[in-house]
């Protein structure tokens, strides 16, 4: 390893491996440090992913592909449920494989990838960021670079090391569990399952997503200010034991996923933030996997095109240009998910009975938002705007 690389990136998940590859791209020198053993392992996610969104940034692999989904659906309060056939292909991934795949790519690319690489410091001269401090495998390092890219999740330090308010509002914050079970028997593999109400998981959602073989990765998420009532395992522990009693748990983890918008200042002298650390999860859904990698996507570009410039007058520009690609959506996800989220029971119910008055071939995904709003007209304009954009 050298003492030197143009661009270093701080974490392996995929808004930093992805990143990476983009800034590889330019021919610059790329050092991408992952803090543990293994690239994608331990795996803290639902796996859920929109196969149209990915296959931008990698070929489907059937090796990282555990089930194909083409269809959801949603459990009301009073156990009404409302399947929806989805118009795209959906995949629970191998998250292990899959972030593995992706952080060899970018070596392919020509970035050099470290892991038990842990980043613990920031090399700071005259206000701008100008490499890290590491330890690794035992050792205390410090390398130079002209760029630092952040991507290092949601539990992110490398960005308030350089002065960027990294803070969410506690509400914003869900805090979910989530284990991966087998002996799950009665659930379609081709369908992905979402549980609404007060007594499951309010202002959030529990899920059940297939991986074959009768394996599912089961979980819920609930909003920070709930989580200190009453924790999210205790939601997910009533829940098993009504449903699942004696479900084998192969892997059980928890997290925080941050729903909420972009934070305000992304970019800063030397220093780019990405993925979960740059907050750029979508508020609505939690789904952080696809928009992470079009984040890392723009920030290695941006970051190397300034390299080849000789100038880290582009960085700037690497707000507006997430904002114009996916930031502004998420703006508009995250009113509608505010305006969601307050829906109680009674309003999930009555959506679950107009959705099934529906003859089947009419039970799309926009005409349950469409009855959802006839709920809430409020959330009208938001919803008309994600359309536009
Ligand atoms: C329970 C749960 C379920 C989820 N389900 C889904 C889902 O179904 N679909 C979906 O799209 N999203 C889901 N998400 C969100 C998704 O997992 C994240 O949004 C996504 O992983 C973000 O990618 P990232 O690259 O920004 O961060 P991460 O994947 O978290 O990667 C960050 C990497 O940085 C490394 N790192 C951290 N600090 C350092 C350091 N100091 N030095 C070196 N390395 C460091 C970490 O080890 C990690 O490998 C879920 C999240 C949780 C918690």
């Amino acid at each position: 390893m050298k003492n030197y690389y143009d661009i270093i990136v701080v974490g392996a998940g995929p808004a930093g491996s992805v990143a990476a590859r983009y800034a590889a791209r330019h021919g610059v020198s790329v050092l991408l440090l992952e803090k543990d053993r293994d690239v994608g392992y331990p795996v803290r996610c639902g796996e859920a992913v929109n196969k149209s969104r990915i296959t931008e940034f990698i070929d489907p692999d059937e090796k990282w592909i555990c089930a194909h989904i083409n269809k959801f659906r949603f459990v009301a309060p009073n156990d009404k449920e409302v399947t929806l056939q989805f118009r795209e292909e959906g995949y629970i991934l191998e998250r292990r494989i899959f972030d593995y795949q992706l952080a060899k790519l970018a070596s392919e690319e020509g970035a050099e990838v470290v892991t038990r690489a842990y980043v613990n410091g920031l090399i700071i001269d005259e206000d701008c960021v100008r490499g890290v401090k590491a330890l690794i495998r035992g050792e205390e390092i410090k390398i130079k670079s002209k760029i630092v890219i952040a991507a290092d999740g949601v539990e992110s330090r490398v960005g308030r090391w350089a002065g960027l308010k990294t803070h969410i509002d506690f509400r914003d914050m869900e805090s979910c569990v989530q284990v991966t079970a087998s002996n799950i028997n009665n659930i379609n593999p081709d369908t992905c399952y979402f549980y609404f109400g007060e007594n499951v998981a309010p202002s959030g959602y529990f899920w059940i997503f297939p991986k074959g073989n009768h394996i599912a990765n089961i979980g819920l998420g609930v909003s920070g200010i709930i989580g200190k009532k009453k924790s999210a395992l205790k939601y997910f522990n009533q829940f098993m034991e009504r449903r699942y009693p004696d479900a084998p748990f192969l892997t059980s983890i928890a997290g925080g996923v941050p729903c909420s918008v972009t934070l305000k200042k992304i970019s800063s002298n030397g220093i780019i933030m990405t993925g979960d650390a740059a907050r750029q999860v979508n508020p609505l859904t939690g789904g952080g996997i696809s928009s992470g990698m079009i984040g890392g996507s723009i920030a290695g570009d941006i970051a190397g095109h300034s390299i080849k410039r000789n100038t880290t007058d582009y960085l700037s520009k690497y707000p507006e240009l997430w904002h114009q690609q996916v930031g502004k959506k998420h703006e508009i996800y995250n009113r509608i998910k505010n305006g969601i989220y307050n829906f109680t029971d009674d309003k999930f119910n009555k959506i679950a009975d107009s959705v099934l008055k529906l003859p089947d071939d009419k039970r799309t995904l926009r005409n349950v938002f469409t009855t959802a709003l006839i709920n809430q007209p409020s959330l009208l304009l938001d919803v008309a705007k994600v359309f536009i954009y």
